[in-house]
């Protein structure tokens, strides 16, 4: 492992000075894919600003807005994800969000791991976590997962890189319509998480648009009333804890009595280098009572047009299963 020099942010306006202060800089939150990487040789920081012990950096908290409507979830980037899983009023009203944070990785890491950091974290691919493999995301010319072992890659948008997008709080974040609020010195942006994470097309080096100097400051959810319905679904190799072979968020506004559905989002993760918006199927649920036969036909377009590699085609069905589960989970919650 590299030296490198140690900071002790105790404000964002702090972290935001020492990240300026020195290239190469980076932050740290609970620093379980950070520590990974400088073991891997994938990261050499010059500089590493803590942030874990900014205080209020951590908050939770619903934001009426003085409308009289429904509240709108904010959450710091340093809630644990121990902490969102465990939150009753984040279970009651986003429960995808919840389940997501409950099912990643071990109750060890997970009393460790940041919302922030769980977003930005680096994707697991074996290649680019091997300092073996020049591959195209570490600048070279050649993506192994193409012709080599790809069992646990992507199924959709897999043509320059076929990562999976590591984070699992990602996938009901996006579905939900979360929003990033990122701070750098002097001024500060909102932007849509789905805009933010970015596929291989725009960069392959890159995973999302956070800029040079920025830190990632709120997670925002829209306001949810009480016709939103959420879940999450995760298929592993392991009971006890496992990265996903696949998962699937939906969150479906029902309406009127027979529950039909106003507006689906159906998202999966470990499917494509961002969470995959299966738009198709979205399509399909509109204006439908949402029953077995609507979620069956939903499931077959969330997997249509998907371009498997040799070893994972086996993905294709369990998509398909977890999805049609998923939207009747969401509309029964
Ligand atoms: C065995 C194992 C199993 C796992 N299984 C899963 C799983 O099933 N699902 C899943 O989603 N994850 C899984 N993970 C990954 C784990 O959840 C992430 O490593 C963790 O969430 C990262 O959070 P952190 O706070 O430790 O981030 P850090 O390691 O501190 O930071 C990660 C990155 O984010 C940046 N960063 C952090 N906070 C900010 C901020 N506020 N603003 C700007 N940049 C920031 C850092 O600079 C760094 O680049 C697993 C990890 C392990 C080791
Ligand atoms: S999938 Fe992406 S990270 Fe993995 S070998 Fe190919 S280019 Fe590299």
């Amino acid at each position: 492992m590299n030296p490198f020099e140690w900071v002790e942010a105790t404000s964002v306006e702090g972290a935001l000075a020492a990240l300026a202060a020195r290239p190469g800089a980076v932050l740290k939150a609970g620093g379980v894919d950070l520590l990974d990487l400088m073991k891997e040789r994938i990261a050499a920081p010059a500089r590493i600003v803590n942030i874990r012990n900014v205080a209020g950096l951590d908050r939770i908290y619903w934001d009426g807005g003085g409308r009289g409507g429904p509240d709108a979830l904010r959450i710091g980037p340093l809630a644990t994800l121990a902490r969102i899983a465990a939150d009753a009023a984040i279970r009651e009203r986003c429960r995808a969000l919840a389940d997501a944070a409950g099912h990643a990785a071990t109750p060890q890491i997970r009393n460790m791991a940041t919302l922030g950091g769980n977003l930005l974290q680096r994707p697991r691919c074996w290649y680019f976590r091997s300092e073996d493999f020049h591959c195209r995301k570490k600048g070279g010319m050649q993506c192994f997962a193409q012709d080599g072992e790809n069992q646990y890659h992507a199924i959709f948008g897999n043509e320059v890189c076929a990562i999976v997008h590591p984070s699992a709080l990602a996938t009901p974040l996006v579905a939900l319509g979360a929003s990033l609020l990122l701070r750098r010195a002097g001024s500060s942006r909102e932007v849509a998480l789905e805009e933010f994470l970015t596929r291989p097309e725009a960069n392959v080096q890159r995973e999302n648009a956070l800029e040079a100097g920025e830190v990632l400051a709120e997670v925002r959810l829209p306001p949810l009333g009480p016709s939103t319905r959420s879940a999450y679904l995760k298929q592993a190799e392991k009971e006890s804890f496992d990265w996903p072979l696949a998962e699937v968020a939906v969150a479906l506004e029902l309406e009127g009595p027979a529950g039909r559905c106003a507006r689906a989002s159906i998202v999966l993760g470990a499917a494509a280098p961002v969470p995959w918006r299966a738009k198709a199927a979205e399509a399909a649920l509109a204006g439908k009572a949402v029953d077995d036969a609507a979620a069956r036909a939903a499931a077959k377009a969330a997997v249509a047009g998907a371009t498997p590699l040799a070893k994972n085609a086996y993905k294709v069905r369990i998509f398909e299963t977890l999805v049609r589960r998923a939207i009747l989970a969401a509309a029964q919650s």
